[in-house]
């Protein structure tokens, strides 16, 4: 079920229990500021989940609370990832649901790493 970006943060959320250890992942990279493991219902060849390891629900919440260093190492990690996974040449696709319109459904913040074929248009038209 998508959820709306705007609630609070609910720590029993997966990726929580993730970070936690609670729950396995299929890790790729770790570091400070970041946790990176395969989505578990792949869309792509690659599909990696960059998740931040404070909680936070949205982008603006993240972007907007947390300090400079953790939204700098965050997004140091996702390039840092691709980079690793060899999807700087041919190239990639980063993408981030937030709320009920983009269908987000895990309420801690995330980017999607999508590549290892050619992702066609950026939305479908449906
Ligand atoms: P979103 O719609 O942006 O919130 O995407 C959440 C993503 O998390 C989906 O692509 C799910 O397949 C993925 N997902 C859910 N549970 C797990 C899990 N335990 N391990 C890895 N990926 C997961």
């Amino acid at each position: 079920m998508p959820v709306s970006g705007l609630g609070p943060y609910d720590d029993g959320n997966i990726f929580a229990r993730i970070l936690r250890g609670e729950i396995p992942c299929r890790k790729v990279y770790e570091d400070n500021h970041a946790l990176a493991f395969h989505d578990i219902n792949p869309q792509a060849p690659t599909h990696v989940l960059v998740i931040p390891k404070t909680p936070y629900v949205s982008l603006a919440d993240f972007a907007g609370t947390a300090p400079p260093e953790a939204v700098a190492g965050f997004f140091r990690a996702v390039a840092k990832v691709a980079q690793t996974l060899g999807l700087e040449d041919p190239g990639y696709r980063i993408l981030a649901n937030m709320g009920v319109h983009a269908h987000q459904e895990v309420p801690h913040f995330h980017v999607h790493i999508f590549g290892g074929r050619p992702l066609g248009p950026m939305l479908t038209t449906t």
